[in-house]
């Protein structure tokens, strides 16, 4: 649907983007390429976005590699995240040149997403975008360091401070672990990463990370209770590692829960919890509401050192989203990657 919108701008009708699309052989193979689209190939939805910038999140590089059936519906543009200027609106809350955000809501698995030069969006999904922070600094930050806010906001609700003791944070040279490590400790927590790659343990200690430890060590079946270390984590792997981190979480500690970048089970026994009074707080960020969204946008923009930020993000073309989805599932990006449509 094109429509008679409220408010308008001018553009030329077509643009690119990134479309997969089910092959017509009966393989159940997939075809992925960019095309050129016009309006009327756009989705319903009440306001049209002109994409400056997408992001590359975990689940984007599922989409893209078809991992996990993270897609539901083709054809389908791909892209959780998207900022951009608002072109058209039959929105209230929006008019034409507002600067706007949107990530997760189902864009990109139900709903087509941002690898495009133009997306036609729900109004409610959109947060205007912060003063202070660039369309290319917010989608830096996307999913991932929106998620990363909501598990530090996880932390602070449960009451953890600063001088409670360290943080722990898992898959630390990660999308939301790098932007975890940069903001708790911009914060004044004292942050130990965890990771895999020695050779990023310069750039995590440039974050603020005071301590390293190895995935390895990490990793390691855990008793059910080891000595009391943390007073919170910032969990982006799942599996044993939680387990391992529950373990060793302190008295009153809160493990904030995002991720599965190591697995989805979790092999941990109820101690932490009956004789610690551990708090495990599960932190969602694609369906989060939209009062709460805000205020962790407006906590970024203000809580983010943004020279930290620039350290942890590449930018890279739409076409170049190909080689960059196994590699994030590879675990081989380090920090976050800003795709730019219109490069
Ligand atoms: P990244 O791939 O950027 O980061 C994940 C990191 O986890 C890797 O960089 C690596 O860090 C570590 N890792 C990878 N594989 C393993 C493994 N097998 N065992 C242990 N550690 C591993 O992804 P994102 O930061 O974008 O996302 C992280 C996780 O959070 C994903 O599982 C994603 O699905 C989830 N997520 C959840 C959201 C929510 O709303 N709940 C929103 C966004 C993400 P290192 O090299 O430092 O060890």
């Amino acid at each position: 649907m094109t429509g008679m919108s409220a408010s308008t701008t001018s553009t030329s009708d077509s643009f690119d983007a990134l479309v997969i699309r089910e092959s017509d052989a009966d393989d159940g193979g997939r075809t992925v390429g960019i095309e050129r689209l016009t309006d009327a190939d756009l989705p319903d939805g009440d306001v049209t976005v002109g994409i400056e910038y997408s992001s590359l999140n975990y689940k984007d590089g599922m989409a893209l590699t078809g991992t996990g059936r993270i897609i539901r519906t083709f054809p389908m543009v791909p892209g959780v995240d998207l900022v951009g200027t608002v072109i058209a609106s039959d929105s209230e809350r929006f008019e034409v040149g507002d600067s706007v955000i949107s990530t997760g809501w189902g864009a990109g698995e139900r709903f087509w997403g941002g690898y495009s030069q133009r997306q036609r969006v729900r109004s409610d999904w959109l947060v205007a975008r912060p003063d202070g922070l660039s369309s290319r600094q917010a989608m830096a930050i996307g999913t991932a360091g929106l998620t990363a806010m909501l598990c530090v906001m996880g932390l602070e609700d449960g009451g953890v401070e600063p001088g409670d003791g360290p943080i722990i944070v898992t898959g630390a040279a990660g999308g939301v672990g790098s932007v975890a490590v940069a903001l708790l400790s911009n914060l004044g927590y004292e942050v130990t990463a965890v990771t895999g790659r020695p050779e990023q343990h310069e750039y995590l200690r440039a974050l603020g990370a005071s301590n390293l430890l190895s995935r390895s060590e990490m990793s390691e079946a855990p008793r059910p209770l080891e000595s009391e270390t943390w007073a919170g984590a910032v969990d982006t792997v799942g599996s044993t590692m939680l387990a391992k981190v529950l373990a060793q979480t302190k008295y009153g500690g809160v493990v904030a829960a995002c991720g599965l970048a190591g697995g989805t089970d979790l092999p941990t026994t109820v101690m932490p919890f009956i004789l610690r009074g551990v708090r495990l707080q599960g932190v969602e960020s694609v369906i989060t509401p939209l009062d709460i969204r805000t205020a962790a946008w407006a906590r970024l923009a203000t809580d983010l050192p943004l020279a930290l930020l620039e350290t942890m993000t590449e930018v890279v073309p739409m076409s170049e989203l190909l080689d960059r989805g196994p590699a994030i599932l590879a675990g081989q990006v380090r920090g976050r990657v800003v795709v730019d449509p219109n490069a």
